[in-house]
């Protein structure tokens, strides 16, 4: 017997999410903040480490965690939060809730490669309604869309991953009232939120139908693996039975509640790629045969001649970045370069200054 006489078809036409290897490369292919944890709080890290207790399982509802949080972002009270590790495990909490049998989960495309997958992992149908050629959604075309599929849950990445821009708030405001009036649920995907400062936090209370997510992975805790689910009560209770027990471990959770009661430090570093993302974009525009498209995230999208050419020449100068051309006709001979440091960003110039 063949593994693939049981698998389920869909699953077998999956290649799996593929992960480059970078080993001795500027790595500038996934959005991690490119900067270690503050040098001046290292040790006071390592010594809340050094107290959590790895013979017991970690707190289960991670309590200490949540209230450091709800501290660090503001959290309104009225709303609840719902740990994964990573927002891919929220996404994947929401998609196993909502996939009853013909379920259909919507997004935009291009957008967040983990919301198709995962619409596959779950048995729900995954529809994709593209983008205008400048990345801003089409409102008709999504309401349209939620007429026609009855969605029961739509994710928007906002500001969107990978074209870096913030869509329109009342197309989403548009698109949150139709959903709500064909029962379906909506997420807003903040994971770049530390960069865009733009958020649906205050909006929630004003819809049935809306909750948010939210990752420190892009503040400088990616290998913590954390993410969050933002929203109200009832929700947050029915997704809550499908997180496995203690999904959180100790770890995470000491480091993470660390880092949540000196978030200025990890907002200055923000501030910081932030400031470089200004430099990058500006520093690139004057290059001759490159488009650079606006990004309120910690990267930019790039429009090139030949982005195979030029992924290649960046490869041999020992720099790692995005190539997504061939995953949407939208982003053909586009790149995705994560903000790096200024000397990272520097090597990135110049690199990209040379005739391939
Ligand atoms: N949402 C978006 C829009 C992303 O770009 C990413 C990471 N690339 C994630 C969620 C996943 O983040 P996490 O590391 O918390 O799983």
């Amino acid at each position: 017997m063949k593994p693939n006489d049981i698998i389920r078809a869909e699953i077998s036409a999956l290649s799996a999410y593929h992960v480059q290897p970078s080993a001795g490369f500027i790595k500038l292919d996934a959005m991690e903040n490119p900067y270690d944890f503050p040098a001046h709080l290292q040790d006071a890290l390592l010594a809340r480490l050094s107290k959590a207790s790895l013979n017991r399982y970690p707190s289960a509802d991670a309590t200490e965690l949540k209230t450091a949080i709800r501290d660090a972002m503001n959290i309104p009270a009225e709303l609840d939060i719902l740990f994964g590790n990573g927002s891919d495990e929220i996404i994947q909490i929401i998609a196993m809730a909502l996939a009853k049998p013909g379920a259909t989960l919507l997004s935009v495309e291009p957008a967040f490669v983990m919301f198709k997958m995962i619409a596959t992992f779950c048995g729900l149908k995954y529809v994709g309604v593209p983008l205008k050629p400048d990345f801003e959604i089409d409102v008709e075309a999504m309401l349209a869309a939620i007429a026609r599929e009855k969605p029961a849950v739509i994710f928007i990445a906002y500001p969107n991953n990978p074209t870096g821009n913030l869509f329109a708030r009342g197309a989403i405001k548009r698109i949150i009232t139709a959903c709500e009036k064909n029962n379906g649920l909506v997420v807003i995907d903040e994971a770049y939120f530390a960069f865009s400062h733009e958020s649906f936090l205050h909006d929630i209370a004003k819809y049935p139908n809306v909750v948010l997510m939210r990752t420190v992975s892009k503040l400088g805790l990616a290998g913590a693996r954390l993410g969050m689910l933002i929203g109200p009560r009832n929700w947050l209770q029915e997704f809550d039975k499908l997180r496995l027990p203690y999904n959180i471990n100790i770890l995470t959770q000491a480091a993470a509640t660390f880092a949540m009661e000196h978030y200025d430090a990890l907002l200055d570093q923000a501030t910081l790629i932030t400031a470089e993302r200004t430099r990058l974009a500006l520093s690139l525009r004057t290059i001759p045969g490159i488009k650079v498209f606006p990004s309120q995230a910690n990267f930019l999208l790039i429009r090139v001649t030949d982005a195979s050419r030029v992924f290649s020449a960046l490869l041999s100068r020992k720099i790692l970045v995005k190539n997504p051309s061939a995953s949407h006709a939208l982003l053909a001979n586009t790149l995705r370069l994560t903000i790096g440091t200024s000397t990272e960003n520097d090597a990135m110039i110049s690199a990209l200054c040379e005739p391939v």
